[in-house]
């Protein structure tokens, strides 16, 4: 496998790597995209990745959705498959040329959006196939031919067997999101379909992390690639702050309310771990007056993306959602992530994370860590190299019953109305459901430089954090009966 540290990275040393789109020297039309929306430099897996798809290399990239991975693709692939652009009408002048494999249908549909936008002034055409809706329109667009066919995996085999599709012409294969199609299971499903293309092509393959099944199938279907890995969106990463707060059971509820008015939040993505659990949640949260959608697999595709229109739009506060549903989506400056649940994957931690302080935005990451959650919330320590302090949730006194919370915006309406010179205690009295506390204590922001650093998977081996083993002490009266007091997850190793 070559990396760029070899005869590519000569040419493309970091200090002479173009970063601006301007040096790219794109075709007319494609320039004229990307200028139209707006970007004039560069991400670092742009820079890094284009002029290598453009030479026609395999690339094996280790980057997220969030670093500007979708054009680093594919702008290069539609400069390079301009010389096939034509304007026939008939099918077999479209044959696919480009494969573009994702595991999610709104990851689908997300980097499709983005495709047509990037060959909006070509006569290329880009469609999109995924399971959960009606094959038919996507057949009626199959057969007038593509040259950019984005699927999920199960979807394209269903198009394959009913001759929907020929994939002999395919010259570019992107396999996106890959450790996260592995972990879904759709390794055979890959394997058949790569079994469909022809051998001389170029593969670009996407992932979080090398792990060893992921270098098996770069091994399997890329040839001499490229290898690139950028940290993910950096900037943005390192204003998160991060809170793991211990709570058990129904009081994960009643946090949730507290921190969401105390932090007077607009919005917040909620993780939990099952399908379940995420529709008994939503459903919960919306009783008790939070303006709430959920968004987990056994949705139907039409409810899924009516439920991401709704938080886009802003008419809901929550989301409350899976790692696969919410993997890579592109929600710009949510302001809150809330693990209601610890991820059992430690490596979701930082992909939930991730939702929130995008683009230099401050975000806030606030974990809710049972006792049972010991080790894994070890696992993410190991993960990020760094101590996790628990910290004790000190529930407000006379907490008010959470069935009779207002929305979100509660918060937002006391946070704007002392900027607008209201007194806090004449909104409060007119507003009893808020509690007399100040709320606008000031917010450190988190500097961790592990978010400039690439991915790294967990260490296999590690034992469990100290904290695992103590025994819970009754909690004082106005802390959840289930916390322990406030101490440092680094102290308790030394104790132990
Ligand atoms: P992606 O990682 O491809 O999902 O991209 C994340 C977001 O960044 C998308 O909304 C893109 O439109 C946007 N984006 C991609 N490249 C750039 C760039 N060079 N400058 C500014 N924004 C970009």
């Amino acid at each position: 496998m070559t990396d760029l540290t070899s005869e590519i990275f000569n040419e493309l040393n970091a200090d002479t790597l173009p970063m601006a789109f301007a040096q790219l020297q794109l075709s007319a039309p494609l320039a004229r995209a990307v200028s139209e929306m707006g970007y004039e430099t560069m991400t670092p897996i742009q820079a890094q990745a284009i002029p290598v798809v453009l030479q026609g290399r395999d690339v094996m990239g280790a980057a997220q959705t969030g670093t500007g991975k979708t054009a680093a693709f594919a702008l290069p692939l539609l400069q390079r498959m301009l010389k096939h652009e034509n304007s026939s009408t008939s099918p077999a002048r479209h044959p696919v040329r480009a494969l573009v494999l994702l595991p999610t249908r709104e990851l689908a549909d997300q980097v499709a959006e983005q495709i047509k936008l990037y060959g909006r002034y070509t006569d290329l055409r880009c469609a999109v196939v995924f399971g959960g809706m009606d094959m038919k329109p996507q057949t009626l667009e199959l057969k007038k031919g593509v040259e950019v066919l984005v699927a999920t995996p199960g979807r394209l085999l269903d198009h394959i067997e009913a001759k929907n599709c020929v994939l002999n012409q395919v010259e570019y294969v992107v396999l996106d999101e890959a450790d996260r199609m592995l972990d879904i299971g759709f390794l055979p499903d890959l394997q058949r379909i790569l079994s469909y293309l022809p051998k001389q092509r170029t593969t670009l393959l996407f992932s979080a992390t090398f792990s060893s099944e992921i270098k098996r199938l770069a091994n399997s279907y890329l040839q001499d690639p490229v290898t690139i890995e950028v940290a993910r969106s950096n900037a943005a990463a390192s204003t998160v702050e991060q809170h793991f707060y211990s709570v058990e059971g129904d009081d994960k509820r009643h946090a949730l309310h507290q921190i969401l008015r105390q932090r007077a939040l607009k919005q917040a993505f909620v993780f939990v771990n099952s399908k379940l659990g995420c529709a008994r949640l939503a459903r919960s949260l919306e009783r008790e007056g939070l303006k709430t959608t959920a968004l987990h697999g056994d949705k139907s595709q039409d409810e899924r993306l009516k439920a991401l229109d709704a938080f886009k739009s802003g008419e809901v506060d929550l989301l409350v959602c899976t790692d696969v549903a919410a993997r890579g989506l592109d929600i710009k400056d949510v302001p809150a992530v809330f693990n209601f649940d610890v991820p059992f994957n430690a490596e979701d931690y930082i992909h939930r994370i991730g939702r929130t302080g995008r683009a230099g935005q401050a975000g806030l990451a606030v974990s809710f860590a049972a006792r049972s959650d010991a080790r894994l919330v070890s696992d993410i320590e190991k993960l990020l190299k760094n101590k996790i302090e628990l910290e004790p949730i000190e529930f407000e006194e006379n907490l008010p019953d959470i069935r009779k919370q207002g929305h979100i915006n509660d918060g937002r309406r006391l946070y704007q109305a002392e900027e607008s010179g209201v007194r806090r205690d004449d909104y409060a009295s007119r507003n009893p459901r808020t509690p007399r506390q100040d709320y606008r204590r000031s917010v450190p922001i988190a500097q961790d430089p592990f978010f400039d650093k690439p991915y790294e998977p967990a260490l296999p081996g590690h034992t469990a954090a100290a904290w695992e083993a103590t025994p819970a002490r009754p909690g004082v009266r106005t802390i959840s009966s289930n916390i322990k007091s406030k101490r440092k997850v680094a102290a308790l190793f030394s104790a132990a």
